[in-house]
């Protein structure tokens, strides 16, 4: 097993990127910030499905963290990272120095649209200008064919697709399906924080969307009553701090009052001192 290529300068990665793409290749771009689990595996491979040049990012962006989130102790093992590509099959993996991405001067962030707004919008305030900002930047250096992102971010997805159709950005943007614990709990970087009897209770976080789908599939279709619902999952475990439940338009991520089959359950809530943040499909 081979690790895959580490770059770390920009310009060093546009040129090699612009060389595979001269060179006939379709180029696939994967971003995360990093302590790689199967969820971001299950990105490369969605990857290596479609094109013939993979990227992986790896970046932990300080502008997408507000002040007192967890920036500074956000878990980062590039070696162990490396290790888990080298079994992806990765072409090429940009990790940046922050000073190198930011420079002093950098003060051009991008207005997010308006799906940002709400939810995680509304209680993470400039999280989305950072995210839009550093995927702009990124699709700059890495000029791919196809970006990767995860249907576990849902509203993110949301943010990346308006923003890429708004500013005519030439990718193609990719959902792929959120990768989950055997108790359903989402992966994510930040399940790491959390302690035994609070990884249990996180595990009603996935219970809580499997109602909302149980209850549509049962005919309900009023949202207030299926939230309410999956308010009563969340409570039964022990979740008492829960950001938002909502019930969604697909599109919009405006709230919906009647449930269709394509709307989206969304769930932020706070386990211990941990966030966590969930979606589903609700038909
Ligand atoms: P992050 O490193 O948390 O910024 O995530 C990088 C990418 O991986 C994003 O597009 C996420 O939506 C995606 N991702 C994170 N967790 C999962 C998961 N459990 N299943 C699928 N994709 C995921």
């Amino acid at each position: 097993l081979a690790n895959p290529l580490l770059v770390r300068a920009a310009n060093e990665a546009r040129q090699r990127v612009w060389e595979a793409r001269l060179a006939g290749r379709k180029v696939g771009l994967v971003p995360t910030m990093g302590a790689l689990h199967a969820g971001h595996l299950s990105l490369v491979q969605a990857a290596r499905g479609e094109c013939d040049f993979t990227v992986v990012t790896i970046f932990v962006n300080p502008t997408q963290f507000g002040p007192g989130e967890d920036f500074h102790r956000y878990p980062r093992d590039l070696a162990a990272d490396l290790a888990a590509l080298a079994r992806g099959h990765v072409d090429m993996v940009f990790a940046p120095a922050v000073d190198d991405l930011y420079r002093v001067r950098h003060s051009t962030f991008v207005e997010p649209p308006r799906v940002a707004r709400a939810w995680e919008g509304a209680f993470r305030p400039q999280h989305f200008r950072g995210v839009a900002t550093i995927v702009l930047k990124l699709l700059h250096i890495i000029p791919a064919d196809v970006a990767f992102f995860g249907h576990k971010d849902y509203q993110q997805t949301c943010v990346v697709r308006d923003m890429v159709d708004d500013f005519d950005i030439p990718v193609t943007i990719r959902t792929c399906p959120t990768i989950r614990e055997a108790d359903g709990l989402a992966m994510s970087s930040r399940n790491a924080y959390l302690s035994p009897s609070e990884r249990e209770q996180a595990g009603a976080v996935h219970r809580s969307l499997a109602e909302a789908v149980a209850m549509f599939e049962a005919g309900e279709r009023d949202s207030a009553t299926i939230a309410r619902a999956m308010r009563g999952v969340l409570m039964q475990a022990g979740i008492v701090r829960i950001d938002y439940i909502a019930l969604v338009d697909p599109l919009t991520l405006d709230e919906v009052s009647r449930v269709g089959v394509d709307s989206v359950a969304l769930v932020a809530v706070h386990v211990g001192a941990t966030r966590l943040i969930d979606n589903t499909q609700v038909g």
